[in-house]
């Protein structure tokens, strides 16, 4: 998938980026600072009237892939339902050089972060990894911590990634066809290291959105922020459901394995989950 012309402008872009951010506030999926979006583009943008300040940046991981494309990306310790309000301040923009190893972070005079997230090597080796894959010109990341599927990881149990998806898709007809590849389930890994990054980077091949166990989720996009997040509510809300059945005592039948057989049907949806 790739977008076509005409292209969303920087401004759009940004004001995407923040409506994710209060999106993923409103689900309770980011506390505090927790959570960070970035959005890769194949095409020129205009960056120096928003981000006039330039510097050099080293690349956490090289990215072969995205010479020449620009990374928008929170700044660490940002919140992501504060992006709306002032996006420059909290954003910085990222211009991959053409050896895929070097870049020029551009960013506001109203900047409020030192460095850029945490996770910026996770971002990035999903971009890199996904459009060296698929040759897309337009790619969203978004990571959150829903409080739902964050608990359900803490139960041994739901870090089997068939358990997992057999019991959160359960539970509302549309969370199939919206998550047809299903979602992927890590362990436990510590945020932010080469650990996590290599094994997000290769569940989200096979998912759009993957569970870091006893943390939250990354989901990704190749047609917007917005579809991003869509994602992380659906699974969120499944995982809500879930919650509420174990605490309820285990009372409710959820979708039987024939009624999302014949939704996938109806609506010819391509998965291996059914
Ligand atoms: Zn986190």
């Amino acid at each position: 998938m790739t977008l076509s012309e005409p292209y969303p402008s920087l401004d759009e872009i940004l004001v995407s980026m923040g409506e994710g951010g209060r999106r993923v506030a409103t689900i309770d999926a980011g506390e505090g600072a927790a959570g960070n979006i970035s959005v890769c583009v194949g095409w020129p943008l205009e960056l120096r009237r928003h981000f006039p300040i330039d510097e050099p940046i080293e690349l956490p991981l090289p990215a072969p892939h995205l010479a020449g494309h620009i990374v928008i990306v929170t700044g660490s310790g940002r919140r992501l339902r504060d992006i709306h309000a002032n996006p420059v301040a909290n954003l910085g923009a990222v211009t991959i050089a053409a050896d895929g190893a070097s870049a020029t972070l551009r960013t506001a005079p109203t900047r409020l972060f030192e460095k850029l997230t945490s996770e910026w090597n996770s971002h990035l080796a999903v971009h890199d990894d996904t459009v060296g894959r698929s040759g897309t010109n337009f790619h969203a990341v978004v990571h959150a911590q829903p409080p739902h599927i964050t608990y359900l990881s803490h139960l041994p149990a739901y870090r089997d990634e068939a358990h997992f998806n057999r019991q959160v898709l359960r539970w509302e007809p549309e969370t199939i066809v919206h998550l047809p590849a299903g979602i992927g389930v890590l362990p436990f890994m510590i945020p932010g290291s080469d650990t996590l990054m290599a094994a997000n980077v290769e569940s989200l091949r096979r998912h759009r959105i993957v569970v870091w166990s006893k943390h939250g989720v990354m989901a990704r996009s190749d047609l917007s922020v917005t579809r991003a997040v869509d994602r992380i509510e659906y699974a969120e809300t499944g995982a809500r459901y879930e919650y509420m059945d174990l605490v309820a005592g285990g009372l409710a039948e959820g979708l039987t394995t024939e009624e999302t057989r014949a939704i996938v049907d109806a609506f010819g949806i391509e998965t291996s989950l059914v």
